[in-house]
This record gives structure tokens, sequence and C-alpha cells, in this order.
């Protein structure tokens, strides 16, 4: 076996083990190269577990945190996805090989940039990438069947709660923006909505309004 099949297998092996089992997710994250998400210094450490910088003072999720948010979502061939906090475009993509369109909104104009010209360069054509705060959702293309949130608010927030179909799933991270977080499941149903907690996660906050770069 060849050293990058190595690490491949080692990276989708501790993804199982860490409970992500879903084939479907699993085979995406197969697809989809952590490397080409990650640049300079840390590159090298793009099959690693752990959360990465990227530019902004932002980061890249731990990889068995992607998969276990993306397995939460229950995402289906037809969905229409919509994820908060685009960061370096490693989850969108993976979402956008499992549903048929994905938008990605973040704050900060030139991770948005940067990840669409990796999209392009992967040949990934159904993800729009945005420039906005995120935390207003995105009421033109509303209502989304599934809505994942990468950056953590206090509470789930009330537009992006309300551009949720009737039957539609959000999983987002709530809680202090220092503290322990905890990444809760909301599915909306005909009478209100539902809500699980699944485990404790810690992501960077949720911020209000654009940011400067
Ligand atoms: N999903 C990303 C990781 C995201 S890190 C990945 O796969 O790499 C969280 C991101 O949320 C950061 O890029 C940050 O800029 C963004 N963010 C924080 N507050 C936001 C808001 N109000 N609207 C949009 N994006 C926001």
């Amino acid at each position: 076996m060849t050293d990058a099949a190595e690490i491949k297998m080692r990276f989708l092996y501790g993804l199982r083990s860490k409970g992500v089992t879903d084939g479907r997710v699993l085979t995406a994250m197969e697809k989809i190269d952590r490397g080409d998400f990650v640049t300079g210094i840390f590159a090298e450490r793009a099959y690693e577990d752990m959360p990465l910088p990227i530019a902004c003072g932002q980061t890249i999720s731990q990889p068995s945190v992607v998969g276990l948010m993306t397995q939460a979502l229950e995402v289906s061939p037809r969905d229409k996805v919509l994820e908060i906090g685009t960061g370096s475009g490693y989850q969108a993509a993976i979402l956008a090989e499992l549903a048929r369109r994905v938008y990605t909104v973040d704050r900060h104009r030139r991770l948005v940039r940067e990840a669409e010209a990796v999209f392009a360069a992967l040949g990934v054509t159904n993800i729009t990438a945005i420039a906005a705060d995120g935390s207003h959702g995105l009421p033109d293309q509303a209502p989304f069947d599934r809505i994942l949130v990468t950056a953590a608010a206090e509470d789930p927030p009330g537009p992006l709660l309300a551009q949720l179909r009737i039957g539609g799933i959000m999983v987002l991270p709530v809680g202090q923006s220092d503290a322990v977080q905890s990444l809760i499941k909301v599915r909306r149903t005909p009478e209100g909505y539902d809500y699980e907690e699944l485990r404790p996660v810690r992501f960077v906050p949720l911020v209000e309004g654009l940011g400067q770069d």
C-alpha cells in the first residue's frame, strides 16, 4: 500500500472508531480530501483528528466531529442544505456529496472567496457560497430541508428555526462561547420543534455582523 492510501485508511478507520458509521457519510469523507482545505504549515496534519487553524483566526473542525454532525443531519440526495460557517469549505464539500444543493454562508469574505476557489478546482458545482451574517439565515432561499451551523450561538437563532422546513432537521452547537457547548439536533414538526442533545463540543462563537476581511 502507498503511504497516501495508508494515511487515508487510517483516517477512515479513526472516523469509524469515533462513531461515524453511516456508509454514505464515510464514502463522502473518503472522496473529499481534507488536505485540499488545509494550507500552509498545517497541511501535513490534515489527516489527524483535530481542529486546525485556517485564515481569519478561524478553524477547520475536527474530522470526527464533521462526520458525527453530518451523520446526525440525515441528509438525503434531494435536500437543499444551508450551512452557517463556511470556514475552509470542507464541511460544505462533504454536504455537497450528499445533498442536491448546498448554500454556505460565512461572515469573512476572504474565507468565502478561498473556499469558492477550492470548490472550482475540485469541480464541485452544487455549492453557493455567500459572504453574510449567517445568524439571519438566507431568507431568499428558505425553506431548507437541513441546516448545519458550525459556530456556537447561546441559543438556536430564531431566523434559522423559522427557515427550517417542516420535517426538516437542524444540527448546531449551543452554549457560551468559551465554556462547554452542546451539539443539539432540532427537528421541526407540524406542531413545533423537538430538541435532542447529542454530545459536548467546542466551536468558535457565532459572531454577528460581517468581518473586516
Ligand atoms: N465548517 C467550517 C468550519 C467553520 S469555523 C469548515 O468546514 O472548515 C466557524 C466559521 O463560522 C468561521 O469561519 C466563522 O467566520 C464563521 N462564522 C461565525 N459567525 C458567523 C456568522 N454570524 N455568520 C456566518 N459565519 C459565521
